[in-house]
Formats: C-alpha cells, sequence, structure tokens
C-alpha cells in the first residue's frame, strides 16, 4: 500500500480521452514535464514547439494572445501582465542606450511617466510632440528615432491621431510606430491594419471589460519581433492562466459590448449638449469633435481576416468627456448626486457606466495651468459609458444635471 507521506498531488489526466471541455481549461502548471532530456533540449532551443516554464509561455497565454492576434490582423501577439507591462515591453526589446522616441504630448500619465522618467535614465532622448499634427512629428524625428509612439484616443481630450499619416512618417525615419490602442478597442480600430507597426493595449481596460484582471497585449508584425518573446520573459512581464483565461472570456463579448457602449455614447454625447448647465461635450461622434472626419475613416473595423474599410457607422468608442460650468463644486455634487447609478471608478471600460475626474485622478500630476491650457479644468468629467439602456444613463445624468441646475443656478 501506498504511504501517505508518498502521494504527494500530481496534475492527472482528463478521465475520458474521447472527450472534450466545451469551454476553454485552465492551466495554472509553473512548469511542464520533459519526456527525456532530447526532448528538453529540442523544447530549450525552440527547435520543438511546447511549454517548459510558465513565465516562458503557457496555453492560457497563448489561447488569448491568438484570438488578439486575429482581431488585430497582426502577425504576431503576446500577452503581458499589465498594459504598463507591455508598454516597457515594447521600449526595451527595440530600444537601447543613445536611442531617441517620440511620443505624444497626450499619453496615459503613466505612460508619459515611463518615456520621461525611467527612459532617460536608460539614456533614451525623447521628444513629446502633439501627435495629431503630422508635421511636428516629422521635424521632430532624427536619425536615432527608433520609436514613434501615440494614442488611436487620447485621455480624457478624446483627440485621435491620423494612424496612416504617422505610419508614414515613422517608416520614412526608419522608426517604428507603436500605437497604444486602449480606449479604442480593436472593435472600433486595428491600427496595425492602417499601417501601424506595434500595437499595444490595455487589457484591463475594454477587451476585459469585467474589471476583473490587470493585463496587457502587444501585437504587431514579424519584421519588429525577433527580440519581444525572449524579453518579455526575461524582464518578467508574463502574464497568469487565470487572467488570461477570464480576458478570453471578456475578449468574446468585446464586439457586442462596444456596439452597444459606442451607440449608448453618442446618445449620453447628444443629450448633454442639450443641458444648460454643461459648458462642453467632447465625443468624437459629434460632427463638433475636431477630428470627427478622421474618426469616420479611421474607425471602420475589418471583419476577421478582411482588408479593412468597412464602414460601421457609429462606432466612435465609449468614452464621453463633458466639462460642467461651477468649476470643481459643481463635479462635487454631480458626482455625489449620480453616485448610485454612475460610481466614481478611476478606471475605464467595464460593463457598467462609471465616470472619472481627471483633474484629481488621472491628470493631477499637472499644474493647474498646464491642464486649463489642455481644457481640463475642476468641472471636467469623463464617462466611461456601458452596456445598460441608454434610457436608464441618460435619466441618471438628468436627475444629477438638475439638481445642478438648481444649486448652480448663479453660476449657469
Ligand atoms: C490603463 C491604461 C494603460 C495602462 O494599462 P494597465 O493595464 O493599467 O497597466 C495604458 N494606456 C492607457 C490609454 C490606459 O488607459
Amino acid at each position: 500500500m501506498k504511504r501517505i507521506d508518498d502521494s504527494c498531488a500530481r496534475p492527472v489526466e482528463f478521465p475520458y480521452p474521447a472527450q472534450r471541455s466545451s469551454s476553454a481549461p485552465i492551466f495554472p502548471a509553473a512548469a511542464y514535464l520533459c519526456n527525456s532530456p532530447e526532448v528538453a533540449a529540442e523544447l530549450m532551443s525552440g527547435q520543438a514547439e511546447g511549454y517548459i516554464y510558465q513565465r516562458d509561455g503557457h496555453p492560457n497565454a497563448d489561447m488569448f494572445a491568438e484570438l488578439c492576434r486575429e482581431m488585430h490582423g497582426g502577425d504576431e501577439a503576446i500577452v503581458t501582465n499589465s498594459g504598463m507591462a507591455a508598454l516597457s515591453l515594447a521600449m526595451l526589446a527595440l530600444v537601447k542606450s543613445g536611442d531617441h522616441l517620440v511620443i505624444s504630448n497626450q499619453l496615459y500619465g503613466r505612460s508619459t511617466q515611463l518615456f520621461k522618467e525611467e527612459a532617460p535614465r536608460l539614456d533614451i532622448q525623447i521628444s513629446e510632440v502633439d501627435t495629431t499634427d503630422i508635421d511636428e512629428v516629422r521635424t521632430a524625428c532624427r536619425d536615432r528615432t527608433r520609436l514613434v509612439v501615440a494614442e488611436t484616443i487620447t485621455n480624457p481630450l478624446l483627440r485621435i491621431s491620423d494612424v496612416k499619416a504617422l505610419a508614414g512618417v515613422a517608416r520614412a525615419c526608419g522608426a517604428a510606430l507603436l500605437i497604444d490602442n486602449t480606449f479604442a478597442s480593436p472593435a472600433v480600430c486595428q491600427p496595425l491594419r492602417l499601417g501601424a507597426d506595434l500595437v499595444m493595449e490595455s487589457v484591463t481596460k475594454m477587451i476585459n471589460g469585467h474589471g476583473d484582471v490587470t493585463l496587457g497585449l502587444l501585437c504587431g508584425r514579424r519584421d519588429r519581433w525577433d527580440r519581444i518573446a525572449q524579453a518579455c520573459s526575461t524582464w518578467g512581464f508574463t502574464s497568469g492562466p487565470f487572467d488570461c483565461w477570464l480576458a478570453s472570456r471578456g475578449l468574446a463579448t468585446l464586439h457586442l459590448r462596444m456596439e452597444r457602449a459606442s451607440s449608448n455614447a453618442q446618445k449620453v454625447a447628444e443629450f448633454l449638449q442639450t443641458q444648460d448647465c454643461v459648458e462642453s461635450v467632447i465625443y468624437p461622434g459629434l460632427e463638433m469633435h475636431p477630428d470627427h472626419l478622421l474618426a469616420r475613416r479611421q474607425f471602420t473595423p475589418a471583419e476577421i481576416g478582411g482588408s479593412g474599410g468597412e464602414a460601421l457607422p457609429g462606432r466612435f468608442g465609449s468614452m464621453v468627456t463633458f466639462t460642467l460650468s461651477g468649476d470643481l463644486p459643481a463635479a462635487t455634487g454631480f458626482i455625489a448626486a449620480v453616485a448610485k447609478d454612475i460610481p466614481f471608478c478611476p478606471s475605464l471600460g467595464e460593463i457598467s457606466t462609471t465616470l472619472s475626474h481627471p483633474a484629481s485622478t488621472s491628470h493631477r500630476g499637472l499644474s493647474s495651468d498646464e491642464r486649463r491650457r489642455l481644457g481640463i479644468g475642476g468641472g471636467t468629467i469623463r464617462l466611461s459609458v456601458g452596456v445598460q439602456s441608454p434610457e436608464m444613463i441618460v435619466r441618471a445624468l438628468q436627475k444629477a444635471l438638475s439638481g445642478l441646475d438648481e444649486r448652480f443656478a448663479i453660476d449657469v
């Protein structure tokens, strides 16, 4: 009989070999068994395909990355443990000391910190430009420019960069174009099909969509990929199996969620425009938005495997930014009044509608002058519109705004 202390728990095979589960299994294994030294050597050298150690790769990451790769129309894709890890991976794998990067002056706060505070410590030079101005980008490019970095839709002003034009400028100076597509998601925009070399996503936001995972994605062309997989494992940016499994579940409904959320966002933006105590509304789906025509052209996702360019009108994303007259006191009152229906959550891309207050969260690091120049005031609110009924969302906003009309009657 087996001694109790000799029966260490080991993974078991699926008991019925003729069957498969109808949903993806989770493989939490930290390591995989090798059949022989010969097989081990082949796996280690990359001659044979397979898994050895979770940090180097695992089935749940590969299954999720493959689905994302298909959506983006890339050659390669890799999952990282956060959006920032994906961005750091791109920088550390493709750039070395003495190189130069051109970055957007409206990047996500942590991305700006990565490029302006961490990169210079590695002797990487940075030029910050307005990437909606192609001439500014062209002028900033130098011989040693290796990466041009921009976001499809910026936070919180929702400005849109022309990916095709940026790709042309980057190519002309021998740099790769890296697009942070987090606010759009592949359901709204597929930058690789527009000429970008690399695209990154914070999977944490739209792609997972349920607010319960932190992950990132880097996807790109084969000719930029030489160092990516190795650098990902060496710097330790790899993802966990359970997170990848959850994100695969989220990805399955991304198209449905973004279609509903975009259509809701259009209705919300149009409603907000009619409100007396709302000073300004920013949404790429509004004709008055400075990049509306570009958005119409660029946000036309192809069917998977298609060549792009098939218009799916009304998909301008799920983010809406507006500014209340009455500054911070108005915003504070509004946030408190709407909190039961639309909570203040300094993230985005969840199934339910949430809001954020850029001046106190994502943009608190800027001086109030800098914020004013950008058009972000104490009264600025950023909505992440969810998939609830548009009636419910508009009713919640209307109720909270009508309270403001009374309280801020003198300001209005
Ligand atoms: C959240 C976010 C990131 C960073 O992603 P994490 O998953 O939080 O690391 C990068 N870019 C944009 C635009 C984001 O919104």
